[in-house]
């Protein structure tokens, strides 16, 4: 037995006892998986745990999801970021559909192929729904493992994803989903990121080299991310009666095909805001200062100032009330923070 493969049987043991009661797992299925696996990419599980009940709910099947109309989608995604995601999984029920007899593939060869597959979710996907030994390599198995074996090698290389993958391979028992699921839950509940791994009550601690050797603070390695772009906008919420504007935003690019509150590149002063509405034809009855927000995706930060402006006619454009801006039309969350009344200073 090598050292790494001892790790098997204690792991879960472990995660028999201690793993968290999670919707998903308590019928699995290949669509309920990959609805679960593509939730959780980037998102804590406490924000998943809502939309996953209510997805599944309104799109129970992978045929419904094929099917459904692109702004209801958006909808049922709506706060939950990286709408690309969303937009990927119809297209690929769209196959699944068509090609495949409604029946997600179990191969790696053919899964990794459709849209918004990746390495990792393919391995999720065909371990835990289908029991195929191939490991899932996130970023709670890549901590785990370079402590396990005091490897400092750079998690942020692909290079060593592949390492961490041929070793894992080579030690995946016949309970394949659960191992890999209990490797992720001991990394994100024991072996934590950016806080010490809580090792005292580690299932593994007799066997985990950089916790023998007390040099748990010094991994994993990894390179820094580069600094997010920054950029900023002013942003209108033009009210005429009882309603606002929306516009649609471009069907490529971030937020691709939500709608948005009209806005501007840049931060516009009172008197420079009233100089661009009148230039756009727009009739200003009165306009003050809104909310300002700072908004963090992954890459990227938005800095937002707000102008609320009431208009004296309605021109052209997608006017809507409150109530059907909640029912009907997907808008990011920093466009319904900005509407909220949020601000920097209630974060
Ligand atoms: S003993 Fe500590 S460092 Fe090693 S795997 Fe467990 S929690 Fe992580």
């Amino acid at each position: 037995m090598t050292d790494l493969e001892k790790i098997v049987s204690p792991l879960l043991q472990w995660y028999d006892q201690n793993k968290r009661d999670l919707a998903w797992r308590k019928e699995v299925n290949p669509y309920k998986t990959w609805v679960s696996e593509i939730m959780l990419q980037q998102t804590r599980v406490e924000q998943v745990k809502g939309y996953y009940d209510r997805f599944l709910k309104k799109l129970p099947t992978i045929y419904d999801l094929a099917k459904v109309d692109r702004d209801n989608l958006l909808k049922i995604w709506e706060g939950l970021g990286y709408y690309q995601r969303v937009c990927n999984m119809q297209k690929m029920a769209q196959i699944v559909v068509s090609k495949y007899e409604g029946k997600i593939p179990d191969t790696y060869e053919e899964i990794i192929k459709l849209p918004g597959i990746g390495d990792y979710t393919a391995g999720a996907i065909l371990s835990i729904a289908y029991q195929k030994k191939i490991p899932c390599v996130d970023g709670n198995v890549l901590r785990v493992i370079t402590r396990l074996t005091l490897d400092y090698s750079d998690i942020a290389k692909e290079e060593t994803k592949v390492k961490i993958k041929d070793e894992l391979t080579s030690i995946l028992p016949d309970r394949v989903g659960d191992f890999n699921q209990a490797l992720m839950e001991l990394g994100a509940l024991v072996c934590l990121p950016n806080k010490p791994p809580l090792c005292t009550i580690c299932p593994l601690k007799e066997l985990c080299l950089a916790h023998l050797q007390k040099k748990t603070d010094q991994l994993p390695v990894k390179t820094s991310k580069l600094s997010k772009r920054k950029e900023k906008y002013t942003v209108f919420i033009l009210h005429y009666q009882d309603q606002i504007l929306l516009q649609k935003r471009t069907d490529q690019g971030l937020l691709a095909a939500l709608y948005e509150l009209p806005n501007i590149t840049g931060h516009l002063s009172l008197k420079e805001a009233k100089a661009y509405l009148k230039a756009q034809g727009y009739h200003v009855h009165s306009i003050q200062k809104g909310n300002k927000l700072k908004h963090i995706f992954s890459h990227l930060e938005w800095d937002l100032i707000s102008y609320s402006v009431q208009v004296l006619e309605p021109f052209p454009g997608l006017w809507v009330t409150e109530e059907e801006r909640k029912t009907t039309y997907p808008l990011p969350t920093a466009f319904n923070r900005l509407l909220k009344g949020e601000d920097q200073n209630e974060k």
